[in-house]
């Protein structure tokens, strides 16, 4: 076999080898594991600003400011907490037409470490088509409420597709932290190693309109890309799937 036989041979194998994926190509072609508890980005160099308990008065709002901000957010929205989410109904598309990543809450944001599996799954089954009918698809990233993954949560997420988002920054909004105070934790935590998942929630005013804005500036000041959940996890494409709607538009 002369060289350029040889030559002609080793091209052969190599390109004919480059479409086929090995099991953990696979796997990361497909995003994360489902039912696995993911507390921040998988890379260093961003940050996933992340808000619950939407929608609400201020999802609209909210989404001008990140998009102004050239930032992705990520709303991890419930059905009926803050009211019922067809009320918000065009600020919720208006904010997946911008880009930003819908994510699931659960439906009625219960204490689920304590729920069945079946009642965990409607809850989850009830967002999803709500979201169906509202933005044409469902997500398949959700954020379990109090950021509970004890008894059935984890094993029901892995069933129903759900990759589990908590957090490693609690911005304590929730707690009755200020903004200040709340940016205090951020520059504490720094911007070095693997991006921000923090927590927050798009319900409180001084975390739309002044903590957001601050956090756009210090990930730009800190040279951090400002990405939705997916992205951060290197699974851009892969924060949706198709799910069957209903008639229905309120709650
Ligand atoms: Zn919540």
């Amino acid at each position: 076999m002369g060289f350029t036989t040889l030559l002609v041979a080793s091209l052969a194998v190599s390109s004919s080898a480059v479409p086929l994926l090995n099991p953990i190509q696979a796997i990361q072609a497909a995003g994360p594991a489902a039912g696995q508890v993911i507390t921040k980005c998988s890379s260093p160099g961003m940050i996933a600003l992340a808000y619950d308990d939407g929608p609400y008065q201020y999802t609209q709002k909210l989404a001008d400011i990140l998009s102004n901000g050239g930032a992705k957010g990520t709303f991890f929205v419930t059905g009926t907490l803050y009211g019922c989410i067809y009320n918000q109904k065009t600020a919720v598309q208006n904010a997946y037409k911008a880009g930003h990543q819908i994510a699931s809450h659960t439906w009625t944001h219960p204490h689920i470490g304590s729920l069945s599996a079946s009642a965990l799954t409607t809850e989850m089954t009830k967002l999803e088509t709500a979201l169906v009918n509202i933005i044409g698809v469902k997500p398949t990233y959700m954020r379990p409420p109090y950021l509970e993954t004890s008894g059935s949560v984890l094993s029901t997420m892995k069933t129903l597709g759900y990759r589990v988002i908590t957090d490693d920054v609690d911005a304590e909004d929730w707690n009755g932290k200020t903004p200040a105070q709340s940016e205090a934790k951020f520059q504490a935590a720094g911007a070095s190693g693997n991006g921000h998942i923090p927590l927050m929630h798009e319900t409180y005013q001084g975390t739309v309109e002044t903590l957001t804005p601050w956090l756009i500036n210090w990930a730009k000041t800190n040279n951090l890309k400002l990405v939705t959940v997916a992205e951060c996890l290197g699974d851009a494409g892969g924060a949706y799937t198709n799910g069957t709607g209903n008639s229905q538009t309120a709650c």
